[in-house]
């Protein structure tokens, strides 16, 4: 007997799915008895198992990132500092404004923040991606100053600062979820 979970909606056919860690998902119309379910997920039972083994088997070979210890996150924090207080005040200049004051943060969700004061955060993390990426979201940032959006003109900014932005960009959209997973759950 295979378990399942089961959404309904306003959908005219029955789906099916297996998430990366096994659950199954049979998504189906809300008239559809649950017997027609269980019928259904039995019908479909070698293709989940199958789908099944091969999550599993791609678990084992991508395990999670190690979470950070305190201690490590505490190093980061104050390398962290320095560090992007000697990369906001190079780059300031280069495009053109200043800012208030920088704050680091340990958090799941932005790699920076500008506020309408000019107060910068930074997420520490960051110190484990290369420089260049660093880099690029102390631009983007400092960038907020000219631009509070993320319009053409915005970009344009950016990309005067720093003409190879899109590398940078790519890599947080390819490498950004694993690093935000080394924050240790709260
Ligand atoms: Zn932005």
């Amino acid at each position: 007997m295979i378990a399942y979970e089961v959404i309904r909606s306003k959908r005219k056919s029955l789906g099916l799915e297996v998430k990366p860690d096994g659950r199954v998902i049979v998504r189906a119309p809300r008239w559809v008895p649950d017997l027609a379910l269980r019928q259904f997920v039995q019908r479909n039972r070698d293709w989940i198992l199958a789908r099944q083994r091969q999550a599993q088997r791609w678990q084992q070979e991508h395990p999670r990132p190690e979470a950070l210890s305190e201690e490590e996150l505490a190093q980061l924090v104050k390398q962290a500092r320095r560090r992007f207080g000697e990369r906001a005040a190079y780059f300031a200049p280069r495009v053109g404004v200043d800012y208030a004051r920088i704050a680091i943060r340990k958090q799941r969700s932005k790699w920076g923040s500008c506020s309408s004061k000019g107060n910068l955060n930074f997420n520490c993390l960051l110190m484990l991606a290369p420089e260049e990426v660093l880099d690029y979201v102390v631009v983007h940032e400092l960038c907020h100053r000219l631009e509070m959006n993320h319009s053409p003109r915005f970009w344009a900014q950016v990309k005067r600062v720093l003409p190879d932005y899109e590398q940078s960009r790519r890599w947080l959209r390819q490498n950004g979820a694993e690093l935000m997973a080394r924050l240790p759950e709260k």
